[in-house]
């Protein structure tokens, strides 16, 4: 029994990452007693190493269309309750300085560690307390709230918040606790996979495109009617890079990617007047000119594409420009959630209020950030979807 008063609060959040942080501090201040635990021995390790280490902490342009879920107007009511602008503020409160590095996408001029001191100075003056190195082993009901059995002794609470994100990167801490509580609850976890991750390639393409690692093209990248506009990168295993990255949410295995090359060109069109205006061109030449050459000289020779473009024939010049507008490549896999940056699928949205982020047969208790089937397109929104879900819960917990 934790009878200790020590021991007793009224707000415990599991997971002090991203959601768990904010969730934390949001509570705090309206005068709750809250802890946040961790098993890990720091805090926000993905924040860390979020956006190369300056961790893209919101987007602008952030709204519901920029996530995937099975029941995708969940995640409106907490997004406009919490905007970009409202982190964006707390940001310059602390005088983080930011910069937009994309369109929208909010980035630490200096370092992740910014935000991750700013959450945690928040936490300590809203009162809210975080705890490393604390392993839940069993969560039991007791009286109208929860017990929690900790390597470390029972601790109580009224109001439970599960906030221990996604499977990816497990060397990070990620782990499927929140998956288990969730289950032991009797909610619904709708099927997870690895989103924002790496493809793999056959080994055929793979042997052909390895001299090619480290190259990056502006690429347009399409699978189920879904495209993405933006910069695919070779790698030693397969083919990464933000293109790569946003469609990997939407591709399921078996699927084929198709690849538009020159997304600003119009390729038929520019071969037929390149071979009136320059007959003697190849198509290596006409590559050159918009993509990296070395790609553009592998691309070629993988396509076996040789001789001046005045010994193509219409029909020649028409296969090449379809080649080049949806090369067709059916990935091998996906790294996985060694790599990836987030898990698709989760608790099951159904479940929940979309207010208060509360399951709905049981309001003490709450899922929030990754663990719950809402996943953000590549570029910031995820971070939005922990914070505004991690406020959603803290204005009710
Ligand atoms: C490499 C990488 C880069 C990324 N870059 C960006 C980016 O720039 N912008 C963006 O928007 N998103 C980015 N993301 C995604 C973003 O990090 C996540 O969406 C976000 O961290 C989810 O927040 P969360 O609080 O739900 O989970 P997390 O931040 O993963 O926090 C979960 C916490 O729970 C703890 N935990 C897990 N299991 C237990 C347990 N059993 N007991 C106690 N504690 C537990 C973990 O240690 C962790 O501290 C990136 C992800 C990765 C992997």
């Amino acid at each position: 029994m934790a009878s200790d008063p020590a021991s007793q609060y009224d707000v415990i959040v599991i997971g002090a990452g991203a959601a768990g942080l904010m969730c934390a501090l949001t509570a705090g201040y309206r005068g709750r007693r809250v802890l946040a635990l961790d098993h890990a021995s720091k805090p926000g390790k993905k924040i860390l190493m979020s956006g190369g280490g300056r961790c893209n902490f919101t987007n602008l342009n952030s709204t519901a269309d920029n996530f995937l879920s099975h029941n995708p107007p969940f995640c409106i009511s907490a997004l406009k309750r919490y905007t970009p602008q409202d982190f964006l503020e707390l940001v310059d409160r602390h005088g983080i300085e930011h910069e937009e590095k994309a369109p929208g996408q909010l980035f630490c001029k200096d370092s992740a560690k910014d935000i991750l001191n700013m959450l945690l100075t928040e936490c300590e003056w809203a009162g809210a307390e975080v705890r490393l190195k604390t392993v839940v082993e069993n969560i039991s009901e007791a009286n109208s709230g929860y017990r929690l059995r900790t390597g470390s002794g029972d601790l109580t609470c009224d109001s439970l918040v599960i906030a221990t994100g996604g499977l990816s990167i497990p060397t990070m801490g990620a782990t499927g606790f929140g998956y288990e509580v969730a289950r032991q609850f009797e909610l619904e976890i709708l099927p997870t996979r690895a989103g924002l991750v790496p493809f793999t390639l056959q080994p055929e393409l793979k042997e052909q495109l390895a001299p090619l690692s480290g190259v990056s093209c502006p690429v347009d990248v399409q699978c189920h009617n879904q495209h993405f506009r933006e910069p695919m990168l070779v790698t030693h295993r397969g083919l990464s890079g933000p293109a790569m990255l946003q469609i990997s949410s939407f591709w399921k295995p078996g699927d084929s990617l198709v690849i538009n090359l020159l997304p600003a060109c119009r390729i038929a069109e520019d071969l037929f007047s390149l071979r009136k205006t320059r007959p003697q061109w190849t198509i290596a030449q006409y590559l050159a000119q918009h993509l990296p050459k070395r790609f553009a000289q592998a691309f070629n020779e993988l396509q076996g594409w040789s001789g001046p473009l005045q010994e193509y024939r219409n029909s020649d010049i028409e296969r090449a420009a379809n080649t080049l507008g949806q090369w067709s490549i059916k990935p091998a896999g996906t790294e996985g959630y060694r790599t990836a940056e987030v898990t698709l699928g989760g608790v099951n949205t159904r479940q929940l209020s979309s207010k208060t982020m509360a399951v709905l047969e049981r309001p003490n208790l709450y899922f929030i950030g990754e663990v719950v089937d809402v996943t953000g397109h590549l570029g910031g929104h995820n971070f939005q979807w922990a914070w505004a879900s991690g406020v959603a819960a803290g204005n009710d917990a």
